[in-house]
């Protein structure tokens, strides 16, 4: 733990902390988890400051920094920007990691306080002797500002990433049979009748169809219904073009990729997940395992296993062929949707959320409670939750990079 006095952060911590403290006693440290609170702030604008700040402060301290601001084109606002910062090897160029977040833009504050401890307390002269660093902020940031986890066309980023533009003409069929049940095309009221039973719907259409492959139908992505869930586009979005030849001028350096892309809302409330890219090399998958000892890692043979297409992870490994790709998704989990009833509350909070921004709600307190969920389910409020994640974060980057 190199987490000390001096370099405690004063400010952004909340009279909830506080509270929380209060009502659950602690007193050991205390100030390790105001710490791991103050890592969080709950607007884009103070999170891509805090990112810059750590990226000037690593461009002094080290050789050969590169700071690079992709501007995200937008028809409404002229301050979108994914933020990129390489800290080059300082020696041999061995191994590269690739540290990204917010390609669900409203999941890009949880990842923003993930960075930031990164950035603070593992970039070391020691990891950086034959390592690489590329750290990608803020991937998805017109969702990240406007708390939405697609961009301003509707695009989950993570369906629409790849090199081979044949991806938008890939057909789900699956989803085209439970478009009425996934896009409703009403304005929003949340006590509605079909809101208050949208949990015997959804345990009657699984009871037809099975949970697996309703999985797989919902989440693999779709590119027919620009105004639908899990929409991966109709091209690629300019930032994932940009980030690519980022990676791919970077990365061709370097014969060991290791990208660890940080996500939260899938899972057991409080934990974080290991999701890797379905590996089938026995070597590669061994590497894996060896790199992430001592943790359950979720290769998606299980029960709740599905396909994506046109995902991030996936992308990286197109864009540098011939190298060692270890890929690893962080999913912080936030409501339980491991478990059926926590899948179907969240697929229905972004079913009502994404029938907001597209058909308007009956009244604003409509907007005001999808909107509070919506958030929740992504970034929870509750300071004891946070404190968790980071605990575990700080952990994993401990037995990742101190060695
Ligand atoms: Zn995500």
């Amino acid at each position: 733990m190199k987490i000390n006095a001096t370099n405690f952060r004063s400010f952004g911590i909340s009279i909830a902390l506080g509270l929380f403290i209060a009502v659950s006693g602690f007193s050991q440290s205390n100030e390790e988890k105001e710490l791991f609170f103050s890592y969080f702030d709950d607007s884009y604008v103070e999170c891509r400051g805090d990112f810059l700040i750590r990226a000037e402060a690593l461009n002094a301290q080290y050789e050969g920094v590169k700071i690079a601001n992709l501007q995200v084109p937008s028809d409404s606002d002229n301050e979108l920007f994914v933020d990129v910062c390489y800290i080059p090897a300082k020696n041999n160029k061995t191994r590269l990691l690739i540290l990204s977040s917010g390609i669900h833009g409203i999941e890009g504050f949880v990842g923003n306080a993930v960075m930031d401890l990164f950035m603070e307390n593992f970039v070391t002269d020691e990891l950086l002797d034959e390592t690489g660093i590329l750290l990608i902020h803020g991937m998805n940031p017109y969702g990240f500002k406007y708390y939405r986890r697609v961009t301003e066309n509707n695009v989950d980023l993570n369906r629409n990433s790849d090199i081979d533009p044949e991806l938008y003409n890939t057909v789900n069929a699956g989803y085209g049979e439970l478009i009425d049940f996934l896009n409703p095309t009403k304005p929003v009221k949340v006590g509605s009748m079909k809101n208050r039973f949208f949990v015997v719907t959804a345990i009657r259409k699984i009871i037809q169809a099975s949970l697996p492959v309703l999985r797989q139908a919902v989440l693999q992505g779709q590119y027919q219904y620009p105004d639908g869930l899990y929409f991966g586009g109709n091209v690629q979005e300019p930032q994932i073009s940009r980030i690519g030849a980022a990676i791919k001028k970077v990365g061709s350096d370097y014969d060991l990729i290791l990208n660890i892309d940080l996500h939260t809302g899938y899972g057991e409330r409080g934990k974080l997940h290991f999701f890797p890219n379905p590996v089938e090399d026995p070597v590669l998958k061994k590497q894996t395992e060896d790199l992430f000892e001592g943790y359950q890692i979720d290769w998606g043979d299980g029960a709740d296993f599905y396909t994506i297409t046109g995902d991030f992870s996936g992308y990286i490994g197109k864009l540098l062929p011939g190298k060692t790709h270890i890929s690893m998704t962080f999913e912080y989990g936030t409501m339980d949707s491991q478990k059926t009833m926590g899948s179907i509350k969240s697929i229905h909070n972004m079913i009502i959320e994404n029938q907001g921004v597209h058909y308007g709600y009956k009244k604003s307190k409509d907007q005001k409670k999808t909107e509070q969920r919506f958030l929740e389910m992504y970034y929870p409020s509750d300071p004891a939750w946070r404190i968790q994640i980071m605990e575990q974060s700080n952990e994993v980057f401990e037995k990742l990079f101190i060695r």
